[in-house]
């Protein structure tokens, strides 16, 4: 028997033994491509020597130094590195272990930023339905899926929940792209009239929403709109791109991508490649100063945060991802799975759309493509995917749509950057022989 405490209690999962470039290898040698790194975590591959020899060269040199006592070199390099390279305005990095924790940290900030300025009744957050953000407490409250919170309920702050931008589901007929991304916008301003501006601390998304909905980049405007919202209530706006972040739309911040200015910006996953569990959360040094000449202490810390091992991986990624060839080689990599996916499975009944951005992409499943009518959850249709998908060496990562009646069942697709000219074409088979 294996004491193991695993997260799905009745399933057997294969051993996974080794990692080959796209390649993850289990007990039994079979192999398989991993078209999603997990949920877009290994951006560079399984067996990445730089990062490797980083890692190894810091336990040699020091494993761990806790950050009440001591600073650290490849934190220090990191956090400059990020920065020179994140949004204007965005000049301060805490680094820690995952993404849920990046997400708790940027909540608590902005807690904390409006008491330190004494604004102390702001204290709501405005969040989206579908939406994922992390496990812990704190981020599950900001999360919009009424199931996974349900059973915690009540969490420890007030968060309500407007729509995504989801424009291949909820767009009226008769609507423009450009009307629908400021009819969802303007929920934004709606809901902060309703809470009252003065209690309202945050407004949380994704920028390339991904797990929940599978890629889903918002509308032009949309967040052109969000941020003139923002400004206007003195809301601060935190981008989550734990998933979305690191490259994988193409640029380096998503949100550049997307051309929208963020406050406070969360990002894990990529960071660390899956070599070692590190996120960060940015902010602005206006935020940050609130706190250094206020109270002079953050209210958040773990024992891990600014790991010397864990950031000198992240330093070894993020240098390799600022390689002047790398992100124009994710946009190349990315046309081409469009391409084989619309060529592969455009057709099929239940592919409903296809969308993304760079290597992030998203495959809509439907019970009718005409109707858009989604599938019964009650058919299990994920995990039949990802079982298929198993069974013939490909790793995606199939989701259902969230348990509420909405539609939203996908495969999301987040492979190496690393990969061939001919993997693309690879993947799309695998996934359609799955379907
Ligand atoms: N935010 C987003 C957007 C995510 O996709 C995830 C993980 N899927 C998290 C936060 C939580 O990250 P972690 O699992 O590393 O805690």
């Amino acid at each position: 028997m294996s004491h193991v405490f695993p997260r799905h209690c009745h399933a057997s999962l294969p051993t996974a033994v080794a990692g080959d470039g796209c390649y993850l290898i289990d007990s039994n040698g079979k192999r398989y491509f991993d078209a999603s790194g997990g949920a877009a975590v290994s951006c560079l591959g399984h067996s990445n020597a730089p990062v490797r020899e980083a890692i190894k060269a810091q336990i040699d040199a020091l494993a761990f130094a806790h950050t009440g006592f001591f600073t650290s070199d490849p934190a220090e390099q990191l956090a400059d590195l990020l920065v020179a390279n994140a949004p204007n305005g965005i000049d301060r990095v805490y680094f820690v272990s995952g993404g849920s924790e990046a997400v708790e940290a940027a909540i608590k900030l902005a807690r904390q930023y409006y008491l330190e300025i004494g604004q102390p009744e702001r204290r709501n957050l405005i969040a989206r339905r579908q939406s994922y953000h992390g496990n812990t407490l704190g981020a599950l409250a900001a999360g919009g899926n009424a199931w996974r919170r349900q059973q915690f309920d009540p969490l420890l702050i007030g968060v309500s929940h407007i729509a995504p931008c989801y424009e291949y589901a909820e767009r009226g007929a008769e609507e423009s792209l450009a009307d629908y991304g400021q009819r969802v916008a303007n929920e934004l301003e709606e809901e902060i009239q309703h809470l009252g501006p003065e209690t309202v601390m945050a407004f949380v998304a994704e920028p390339v929403v991904g797990a929940t909905l599978g890629a889903v980049p918002a509308v032009e405007g949309y967040y052109a709109r969000i941020r003139e919202v923002c400004d206007q209530y003195g809301v601060l706006l935190i981008l989550d791109e734990v998933m979305c972040g690191m490259g994988r739309t193409g640029h380096l911040f998503a949100c550049d991508g997307e051309r929208v200015r963020p406050d406070i910006i969360t990002i894990a996953k990529g960071l660390g490649a899956g070599y070692q569990p590190v996120g960060a959360m940015l902010c602005s040094s206006a935020i940050y100063d609130a706190i250094a000449k206020g109270s002079g202490f953050f209210q958040h810390g773990h024992t891990y945060i600014g790991h010397p091992t864990a950031t000198a991986a992240g330093l070894a990624v993020v240098k390799q991802l600022l390689d002047p060839a790398m992100l124009p080689r994710v946009r190349e990599l990315g046309s081409l799975v469009e391409t084989a996916l619309h060529s592969t499975l455009g057709q099929y009944a239940h592919v409903g759309d296809i969308r993304g951005r760079g290597l992030f992409w998203g495959v809509e499943l439907v019970e009718d493509r005409e109707t858009k009518a989604p599938f019964d959850p009650g058919r299990g249709l994920a995990g039949k995917i990802k079982k298929t998908a198993v069974a013939e060496g490909l790793i995606c990562y199939p989701m259902p749509g969230t348990r509420d009646g909405r539609v939203g069942d996908h495969v999301l697709l987040a492979p190496p950057f690393i990969m061939s000219d001919e993997d693309p074409q690879l993947i799309a088979d695998r996934l359609a022989t799955a379907i």
